[in-house]
């Protein structure tokens, strides 16, 4: 018999006390909450489609009754009691319609599938939207009967899966799944070849390349009838595993797909935590919602760039921190009047829950760019700037007018962010910070 030391008695003692909280109220699988969330911009419902038992379960395992960022919606799940067992926040189409004309004269419904570890007993569960100003919007509360007959088994749907990184159990590990979409059959090596690539190119940034052995990624092969995702605009419609289309909301780069569950139904028993749809496609696009989704392309030469951009948004709930210069628009996504959950942009309502502690002494607030920086737009020559010119541009960590879509009154932390432009390499100090955090919020005790 194999003697442990006590150090290591003690560790192991420790893993099993923390593992109680979760094994207590839960089973090691997934219930998949489909919902149908539907509405206008005045009024919006939630409705539950159905239930389904997945696979495995590879969300947290700690912290389960407490959220790292508030997102748009959160689920809750209870005790019967009313005890909060799980929580977990994440962000929607729906909600982002909402902001749009169109929500103001039409009745739409939009697919959200939520995934939850399945509880050993009865629960409650409520799904909550808020508004933008973070108020409670529209929620829906019922009571889950584990035991239920109609929850329906889901089981492996023998689709090619590949490990594309492996760092460990899916405990102590945040997991990754890449799904293909407009492949065509003939086409899988392609789509794990693309998919290798995207997702190096990932880890190649930081923090995300410093913690990488806390990842696992797997790709997932769905083949389609045709190649390459739908363009309305074009009139070009395709029939693809998960139907996606541009020009979402009729913006014309706007990459996304209306039909979550099909993509969750390819996805079946494969663990994850945060799913990637690779679009096969040459085109500029892409979208990424928190918790949620990233769309990413597979052949466009800034499809890397702009796939960490959107990855960051759903990964870390971090907000765009560009504005859109001369052409501002009044766009409601950010009210003045509120301080935005995503962690690297401010109204300044409550600027203290953001970078005030990683502010240096006596900074000026609002930042001004040095004279340099003010009078060029910094997109346009970035690429001409070496490493000394953009690490000093960027070197003042401030508040900066300019951000969230908005010229004015809302900030952000740095000149250039990835979270701000495609030619900047990195993720600011405030960015990186939520990454580290989310990552460990995720795997860790
Ligand atoms: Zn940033």
């Amino acid at each position: 018999m194999k003697r442990f030391p006590l150090i290591l008695l003690m560790l192991l003692a420790a893993v099993q006390s923390f593992a109680a909280g979760f094994d207590s109220n839960f089973k090691n699988s997934t219930l998949r909450l489909d919902y149908i969330l539907a509405g206008n911009a005045s009024r919006q419902d939630v409705y539950l489609q159905e239930i389904c038992r997945t696979g495995e379960w590879a969300g947290r395992r700690y912290h389960l009754d407490s959220l790292l960022l508030e997102g748009n919606a959160q689920v809750y799940v209870r005790s019967l009691e009313g005890e909060l067992l799980y929580a977990q926040s994440f962000s929607t189409l729906f909600q982002e319609w909402l902001t749009t004309e169109e929500a103001s004269r039409l009745n739409k419904a939009f697919e959200c599938p939520v995934v939850i570890p399945e509880p050993k007993q009865k629960v409650k569960v409520e799904l909550r939207l808020n508004d933008h100003h973070r108020r409670k919007a529209a929620s829906m509360e019922f009571v889950l009967d584990p035991e239920d007959i109609l929850i329906r088994k889901i089981d492996g749907n023998g689709l090619p899966c590949k490990i594309l990184m492996e760092g460990g159990d899916l405990d102590s590990h945040y997991d990754i799944v890449i799904v293909a979409e407009g492949y065509t059959p003939a086409e899988e090596a392609k789509f794990f070849a693309d998919a290798e690539r995207l997702n190096s190119f990932l880890f190649i940034h930081n923090p995300f390349k410093e913690h990488a052995s806390r990842f696992n990624v797997r790709a997932v092969f769905a083949p389609s009838k045709d190649a390459g995702p739908s363009q309305p605009a074009k009139g070009d419609w395709k029939n693809t595993a998960t139907a996606s289309n541009y020009d979402t909301f009729y913006t014309e780069r706007y990459l996304t797909t209306s039909s979550l569950r099909k993509v969750h139904d390819i996805i079946g028993t494969v663990p994850f935590e945060q799913i990637i749809l690779l679009v096969n496609t040459e085109r500029y696009g892409g979208g990424g919602i928190f918790n949620n989704i990233t769309l990413g392309t597979a052949d466009h030469p800034f499809a890397p760039v702009v796939f960490v951009h959107e990855f960051g948004h759903s990964f870390a709930g971090l907000g765009d921190e560009y504005d859109y210069g001369e052409d501002d628009i009044e766009d409601p996504t950010y009210p003045l009047d509120t301080e935005p959950w995503e962690p690297n942009i401010t109204t300044m309502v409550d600027f203290a829950s953001k970078w005030q502690d990683m502010l240096p002494a006596g900074i000026q607030i609002p930042t001004e760019p040095g004279a340099l920086m003010k009078n060029y737009d910094l997109r346009r020559i970035w690429n001409t700037l070496n490493d000394k010119q953009k690490k000093e541009i960027n070197s003042k960590l401030g508040v900066y007018e300019g951000a969230g879509y908005r010229t004015k009154k809302l900030y952000r932390p740095v000149q250039e962010c990835r979270m701000r432009i495609n030619e900047c390499e990195e993720f600011c100090p405030v960015c990186c910070r939520t990454i580290v955090r989310m990552i460990d919020f995720c795997t860790t005790k």
